[in-house]
């Protein structure tokens, strides 16, 4: 009996409209004192971040993450700011990986990988940030465990009401078996929307230009357009859809109060994806040579990269500011 109306309950939840928390979701000034991850789940926040660690080791064990020093802080320094900026309750791990595909993802509880695809292919650092806040988005709004708690609540329906051993026990036995991680990544169209929404206002409040967004979605369409299917693997959990594209530019017009000054880009930005580009050539080169060789070169100071960067840190770091058009 108690559970016929939890599930019935549980089922409104699902289908149940944001009602009043939807006026502050679409207010920035709100970032942070909103509630955006409300909804049904039977993952804990301490749960979350368990289960998103357990997967995050999974992906370090199979991935190559970038350990160079400037890159891996330059990436971690623009996602913590825009963390700062956003409705996230969890701390963030962010780490670059070594991947051609044009992608970042943000695991449940706040594990986050920057592929350094996405990074060589972006224009500048108000691209990058743009799918940067996007994901973190994601783990604000707590997608990854609402989306298993839906997946499991359909479960749950299907299954004999004998072998359940309660909800807590139900989530606990899911969390153990780990689930499939496309259930974390790949997300209804709903939650993109809500992602992209969230992201723009984080950007925004960052400083940095929302229409960037906007630009990278577009130019890796045209991509898409004149070369078809060698940007097949792009964005494949976040496809950049039209009406994606449609939403994100009205949002910027309804949402985003006219601010006279936004980050583009800086040096920092640049410098990051040339050394990048550098240690990806390399590495490349390397591999048809000698597959034995060691990618990369260390140096008596323990930094990586070619002795004309002398610090990798440029003193005039004051970013490029564009005026926005009346
Ligand atoms: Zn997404």
């Amino acid at each position: 009996m108690a559970l016929a109306s939890a599930l019935v309950l549980a089922l409104a939840l699902i289908a149940a409209p944001a009602g009043a928390s939807s006026n502050k979701k679409l207010d920035p000034d709100q970032i942070g004192n909103r509630d955006v991850g409300k909804g049904l789940n039977f993952y804990s926040i301490e749960k979350e971040i368990a289960l998103g660690k357990q997967m995050a080791q999974e992906v370090e064990r199979d991935a190559k993450i970038i350990d160079d020093p400037v890159i891996s802080e330059y990436v971690n320094r623009v996602g913590q700011n825009l963390v700062r900026n956003s409705d996230a309750k969890v701390p963030f791990t962010i780490k670059v990986v070594d991947s051609d595909e044009v992608n970042a993802f943000a695991l449940p509880g706040g594990f986050f990988f920057v592929n350094t695809g996405l990074i060589l292919r972006a224009s500048s650092e108000a691209e990058l940030a743009g799918v940067m806040a996007h994901e973190i988005a994601h783990v604000a709004a707590r997608h990854g465990t609402r989306q298993a708690s839906r997946g499991q609540m359909m479960n749950i329906a299907s299954i004999p009401l004998i072998f359940m051993g309660g909800w807590a026990g139900y989530a606990v036995q899911q969390a153990a078996g780990l689930l499939v991680p496309m259930t974390f990544l790949k997300f209804s169209r709903g939650f993109e929307e809500e992602a992209d929404l969230l992201g723009l206002e984080y950007m925004y409040k960052t400083g940095y230009d929302p229409t960037a967004f906007v630009d990278f979605f577009e130019k890796l369409q045209s991509l898409e357009k004149r070369k078809p299917g060698t940007m097949a693997s792009v964005f494949s959990t976040h496809p950049p859809t039209a009406s994606r594209i449609r939403d994100a530019q009205k949002h910027i017009q309804e949402l985003v109060k006219p601010q006279a000054e936004y980050i583009v880009t800086t040096s920092d930005f640049d410098n990051v994806k040339s050394r990048l580009a550098r240690l990806v050539n390399r590495r490349s080169l390397g591999d048809q040579k000698d597959a034995n060789r060691p990618t990369l070169r260390r140096r008596p100071d323990g930094k990586i990269g070619d002795e004309s960067d002398k610090s990798g840190v440029d003193p005039d770091e004051r970013p490029t500011l564009k005026r926005r058009p009346e």
